[in-house]
């Protein structure tokens, strides 16, 4: 038997399992979700609001536990050891404005479709169970990740409106209702857009996003504690630009949170073994 007449079989059982359901007064599978997990097409067997199964959600790589203690980053092979705080290169240099950061998975896999997902369909339930996964993080780490207001890390308004939402505010607003905390939207703002140009170098990732982000006059930060939130973090560059905006504006600390993160180190020369 051949790959195709199998995919057909498999087709029509997908259809008779959706007829039972259906039957069984679950239709809203599928009314809702007729194509089946948005990532590897598995048929859903519940109703839940998420159209992703169980297996790609949880297929999603966790950070590891040996990780930069300051901005996050991943740091397979170090040995963590007690009394003696790990920390990435970048943040020895003290590269980064935010006093810290964290994500909750690798950038890599199923991780990346959910995010393209979240970011090109505008999937909300998807930014909403993100949401409630770096709100955990939050508590977790209750100590070192307070905050007073939460702010999603802004396009540019022309992107915004040519895209019609932003992705990480898709994060944020949840993101802020199960902390219990004000969602400030429009507190800062994209003042000069990203670079035309698909794929940018190191040097110009930085070099596009320096002193691209403002204030909105008259917004109050003062002495507030920021919860930053964005979609993915792969060189700090962004999340960086919009601390020392944010801190200009009298900001007390900002700390970056993101549902994802590069796992190659940052820096332009890597330093061997931490990749
Ligand atoms: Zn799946
Ligand atoms: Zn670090």
């Amino acid at each position: 038997m051949g790959e195709g007449s199998s995919s057909a079989a498999d087709r029509a059982w997908r259809r008779r399992v959706r007829g039972w359901l259906a039957e069984a007064g679950d239709a809203v599978v599928s009314v809702f979700f007729p194509g089946g997990c948005r990532i590897c097409d598995e048929l859903l067997l519940s109703a839940d609001r998420v159209p992703i199964c169980d297996q790609c959600l949880f297929s999603f790589a966790a950070t590891p536990e040996e990780c930069c203690e300051i901005c996050g980053q991943a740091l397979w092979g170090a040995t963590l050891k007690e009394d003696e705080p790990l920390v990435c290169r970048a943040c020895q240099q003290k590269t980064y404005a935010f006093e810290r950061a964290r994500s909750y998975g690798i950038y890599d896999k199923a991780l990346v479709n959910a995010i393209l997902l979240l970011k090109w369909e505008r999937m909300e339930p998807l930014g909403t169970w993100f949401a409630e996964r770096l709100a955990e993080m939050v508590r977790r780490e209750r100590g070192v990740l307070a905050a007073d207001i939460v702010v999603p890390v802004p396009l540019h308004r022309d992107r915004e409106r040519q895209r019609g939402y932003n992705q990480a505010g898709l994060i944020s607003n949840p993101l802020a209702r199960r902390l219990g905390l004000p969602h400030k939207a429009v507190l800062l703002m994209r003042t000069r857009p990203r670079p035309d140009k698909q794929v940018l170098s190191l040097e110009e990732r930085w070099e596009s996003v320096r002193g691209a982000f403002a204030t909105r006059p008259g917004s109050q930060v003062d002495n507030k504690r920021v919860l930053l939130v964005d979609d993915v973090m792969t060189t700090g560059a962004t999340l960086d630009a919009c601390a020392r905006a944010l801190l200009e504006s009298g900001a007390k600390s900002v700390i970056g949170l993101t549902v994802a993160r590069a796992a190659r180190n940052p820096l332009p020369a890597p330093e061997s073994g931490n990749l």
